[in-house]
């Protein structure tokens, strides 16, 4: 393309919200077959809310709920914050967390009131799940529901469930991509039940779940290595590996700055169309010329 083309095809993109960094992202948004969409925060507004606190039989509720909050308080995932808010509506005040640790793509754990808390991933605990819980925790995770395990002194106290919402906009962006012929994967770190639930919701088959960091940059090779050319859209700290890696990297603009800095185009607006418009915008700048 023209210097001119390149030029006006900038200013076209970021009216539509699109900003474009360096002119090589053009050449590789025409080329691209596979986006692979990030759940949490991409696909979702990422804006979680307490659904639901069910502590095991002989726990108090609000001590669980305090004790998960005490904990989430020193972490920045957006699970964190929802527990969080609902910890600060009910509770008269919070305990301090002392040792924190994070845990990236599974939870975190800390010592809160002499006790040794872990929260998140049910992976993570010491011990399985008792029936009860287990049968929630399915129930829970068919509706779309991240549930968050709390574990204290390596005994299970009970689960909280997140709701997260679909971008209003979300199911018609997948169809405007399966109109351009680009095949749509959902990548996240989330389990497999719920991750299924949103992908159902906006109409996607293919679903990658319960994957660390690292696995998402895999997913991204695999995909390469079978000739695909891959676009990722991502907003999250767990993103940017796989951003970098991917012939194109998307990044949403309310995102994380380690995933804006990995990414090729930033996405203005929170609209996932902006992902099938930035495609339409390179196959016309681009097309006609070569
Ligand atoms: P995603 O890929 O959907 O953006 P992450 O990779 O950040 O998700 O996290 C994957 C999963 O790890 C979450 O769905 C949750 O179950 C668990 N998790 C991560 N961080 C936390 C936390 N601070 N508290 C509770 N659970 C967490
Ligand atoms: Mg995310």
């Amino acid at each position: 393309a023209t210097p001119t083309a390149l030029l006006v095809a900038t200013g076209r993109a970021a009216r539509l919200g699109i900003l474009i960094k360096g002119a090589s992202a053009l050449e590789s948004t025409r080329a691209v077959d596979t986006v692979v969409l990030d759940k949490t925060g991409t696909v979702t507004s990422g804006r979680m809310t307490l659904a639901a606190v069910h502590p095991r039989e002989g726990v108090d509720r609000a001590d669980l709920l305090a004790t998960a909050g005490a904990v989430e308080d020193a972490s920045e995932h957006a699970i964190a914050a929802a527990i969080v808010t609902a910890a600060r509506q009910e509770l008269a005040s919070l305990s301090q967390v002392q040792d924190f640790v994070a845990l990236p793509g599974l939870g975190a754990r800390g010592v809160v009131d002499g006790r040794e808390v872990v929260i998140g991933r049910t992976s993570l605990l010491a011990t399985p799940l008792p029936e009860e819980l287990e049968t929630l925790r399915q129930q829970w995770e068919s509706h779309g529901k991240t549930v968050v395990a709390v574990e204290w002194d390596g005994s299970v106290a009970g689960l909280l469930a997140v709701a997260d919402t679909v971008k209003p906009t979300a199911a018609a962006a997948v169809a405007e991509l399966r109109k351009l012929g680009l095949r749509p994967v959902l990548l996240t770190g989330d389990n497999s039940a719920t991750a299924h639930a949103v992908a159902q919701e906006v109409g996607i088959d293919e679903v990658v779940a319960e994957v660390l960091p690292q696995g998402k940059v895999e997913l991204v090779q695999r995909l390469r290595e079978q000739g695909r050319v891959v676009a990722v859209v991502g907003d999250g700290v767990n993103d940017a590996p796989a951003l970098a890696t991917a012939d194109l990297g998307l990044a949403m603009g309310s995102g994380t700055a380690v995933a804006i800095n990995a990414a090729d185009l930033i996405l203005v607006r929170e609209d996932l169309l902006a992902v099938p418009d930035a495609i339409r915008l390179a196959r016309r700048t681009l097309g006609t010329i070569r």
